[in-house]
Parts: structure tokens; sequence; C-alpha cells
């Protein structure tokens, strides 16, 4: 997973955050131990489109919930939202579509999802 960077808005420090896990929730600055912190997304790697999606996507609850309990339906959202409304490659239309219906799709699974019966 990603390292991700913050700016502190009370000691204006940038700071490199390692989030293991999607939380949807914001760390804590670690110089100064202050929840101010403002993601900072770099630009060749997140465009402007990106970061409203992202937003409006922390700021959905039940999906920010989902992702965090691994639910298929919830990760296919987020998919999608982060797709933007791309088409999506056909090799992915079938697993989609399955996580749409609650299925975990096979393959390497997901970390933290206990073995399938
Ligand atoms: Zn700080």
């Amino acid at each position: 997973m990603p390292v991700y960077e913050y700016r502190c808005k009370n000691c204006n420090s940038k700071v490199e955050i390692y989030l293991p896990k999607f939380t949807g929730e914001s760390p804590l600055c670690p110089k100064c131990q202050h929840n101010s912190l403002d993601r900072i997304f770099s630009s060749f790697m997140m465009q402007k489109s990106y970061k409203d999606v992202y937003d409006n996507i922390l700021s959905d609850s039940q999906l920010t919930r989902g992702l965090m309990n691994n639910d298929p339906r919830s990760l296919a959202e987020w998919n999608k939202k982060m797709s933007g409304g791309e088409p999506i490659a056909p090799e992915y239309q079938e697993t989609m579509e399955r996580m749409e219906r609650g299925d975990m799709p096979a393959g390497p699974p997901p970390a933290e999802q206990p073995p399938a019966e």
C-alpha cells in the first residue's frame, strides 16, 4: 500500500504517512500530533478529478465502512468511482459484476480476507 503525503496545517510540516489499510480516517501529524493534516496529491499520481472522486468516496461513510470490511460490493463501487466512468476493461467486467453481486472474486485474496470455505 502506498505512502501518503500530507501537509500539517498546524506546524506546516510536510509529512509522509504509511497507511497499511484503507480506513478513511485522517492520521495524526507525527510531528505535533495535531489532527490537521491535508492530503497532498502528487499531480502525476492523481489528477484533480481523482481527488474529487476520492473526497466523494471518503464522504460516503457507507462505502468507506464497506471498504474497511473488504465488502466486495463496496470494492466494486470504489473501482467504479475511481475509474471515473471509463469503460471497464473486458477482462475485469465479469469480476466487477461478481463483486457487485457480493462475491469476492477469485485470484489473489485481498489482505486480511479469511480463506473461503
Ligand atoms: Zn503538525
